[in-house]
């Protein structure tokens, strides 16, 4: 076996997987796994990062064409690099991928890409894990899932399958050109499903999108942007979401220099809002009378971050020029004041509908008892109930920006600082050991 805590094997981004021993193995090189990675270098735990295909795939060929960050370049980064960028500008997609591959190099991250993790289990013989991959059987002490919170995209169980229309994932989805002729339904309205139904609606598509419960935060207000404001009133840091809203989408924009996203005004410039798509008979396609709540609800958590922010500026004396034209609307809409409740597909010309409805996760290669009745992962800020197993980048593990790019790496921090306690306790030994050492 090579054994990789010895210093002289610790950069092992070069050598054979097969018989390798780590202390600490990290499955996955996202953001996640790149994290870290620095953190486990910066407190000296010997470790090895194993992804499967290239570091950052997803941000490179996992999202649409046109995909910028959420976020400007100020803020959607990692402490130790800045994006070659605007710092106000939204990186696009590719040179977000970029930039983690320049941030790993610089501290020689010990990646091996193109090597799949196919299972982890506890050893029964001795301590650690026994890891196989694609490129063989390794041993490690410790164990990070760092395979994402966006793993298997989610169709619900309500997709037709006797309509005659394409169906794809926004997963699957990357221009407009992709899709056949026609109209299309977008189900869902978190950042993605709005940003490819505004995309589609410009490329001449006739559009339909189906909204459910969301947060609409401003994406500036008195010359600060959303995630400055998230981050000065602590929205960010929030360690639970509100009980009932664990899963309400965030549906915000970077694209075209960024702008708030305003369901009235998509419906101005031609998109159909509908209601949560409740059911399919063939064509037929029903949906829920809920869509004026559902846009009255996101109104209320526009308005409130506008309140918080009005508050935040008079509290600490702030020089912001007021913006009070933040707060006129859009009249409702025809299709939100006298909703659709059923579409034919057929008949409206639709012929594909892109599902923009989430993602869940797969840990099968994940053999461990770390998980609840349900299969969820069990874990205090990404420790997990089995010892020596961790998740880190899952949605909510320690706080709202735990999957955001710069939430992960406090995330990753905070794993790194309890494995390297771990090993300081494990390396303790007693008088009587010392002095047999000696
Ligand atoms: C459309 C979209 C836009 C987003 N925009 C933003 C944004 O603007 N700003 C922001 O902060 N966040 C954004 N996010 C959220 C988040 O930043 C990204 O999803 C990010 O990719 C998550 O990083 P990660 O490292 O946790 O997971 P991933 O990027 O998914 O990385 C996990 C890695 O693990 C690898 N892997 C999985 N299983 C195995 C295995 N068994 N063996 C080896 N390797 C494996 C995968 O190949 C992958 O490379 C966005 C998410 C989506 C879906």
């Amino acid at each position: 076996m090579t054994d990789l805590n010895q210093p002289a094997f610790q950069k092992c981004a070069d050598r054979p997987v097969e018989n390798i021993e780590i202390d600490t193995l990290v499955v996955g090189a996202g953001q996640a796994g790149v994290a870290m990675s620095e953190h486990l270098s910066k407190l000296g735990v010997p470790h090895l990062v194993l992804e499967r295909n290239r570091i950052a795939e997803a941000w490179r060929t996992g999202r649409w064409d046109s995909l910028v960050a959420n976020g400007p370049a100020w803020h959607d980064r990692f402490p130790g690099l800045e994006f070659d960028l605007d710092p106000d500008a939204f990186a696009p997609k590719e040179q977000v991928a970029d930039y983690f591959e320049a941030y790993a190099k610089q501290f020689d991250a010990p990646i091996r890409t193109g090597v799949e993790v196919k299972s982890v289990v506890r050893n029964t013989d001795r301590p650690g894990f026994t890891i196989e991959t694609s490129e063989g059987v390794i041993q490690a002490n410790r164990v990070v899932a760092a395979t994402g919170p966006f793993q298997r995209p989610i169709i619900p169980p309500i997709a037709p399958t006797n309509a005659k229309v394409t169906q794809i994932h926004s997963a699957q989805y990357r221009n407009p050109q992709q899709l056949p002729e026609g109209g299309v339904l977008v189900v869902g309205a978190g950042s993605s499903g709005v940003q490819i139904a505004d995309e589609l609606q410009r490329a001449g598509k006739q559009v339909y999108l189906s909204v459910g419960p969301h947060d609409r935060p401003p994406r500036a207000y008195r010359n600060r942007d959303f995630c400055w404001w998230l981050g000065v009133l602590g929205l960010w840091d929030a360690e639970a979401a509100q009980p009932g809203k664990e899963h309400v989408t965030i549906a915000v924009s970077g694209a075209r220099g960024g702008h708030t996203v305003d369901f009235r005004g998509l419906a101005h410039q031609g998109v159909t809002l509908v209601g949560l798509t409740k059911s399919f008979d063939g064509d037929l396609v029903a949906f829920q009378q809920d869509l004026a709540d559902n846009i009255a609800r996101g109104d209320e958590n526009y308005l409130s971050l506008l309140d918080a922010a009005d508050a935040y500026i008079a509290r600490n004396g702030l020089d912001l020029p007021e913006e009070p034209e933040a707060r006129v609307t859009y009249p409702d809409p025809e299709c939100v004041s006298n909703p659709i409740l059923e579409l034919d597909l057929a008949k409206a010309g639709v012929t594909s509908i892109i599902w923009a409805t989430g993602y869940a996760v797969d840990y099968s290669w994940l053999k461990v008892n770390a998980f609840d009745a349900k299969g969820k992962p069990q874990h205090q800020r990404g420790v997990s109930s089995e010892p020596g197993i961790y998740f880190v980048g899952l949605p909510w593990l320690s706080r709202r920006g735990s999957t955001f790019i710069w939430g992960v790496w406090h995330d990753a921090k905070h794993i790194a600082d309890h494995i390297a306690t771990q090993r300081k306790y494990l390396a303790y030994r007693d008088p009587s050991q010392r002095q047999a050492e000696d």
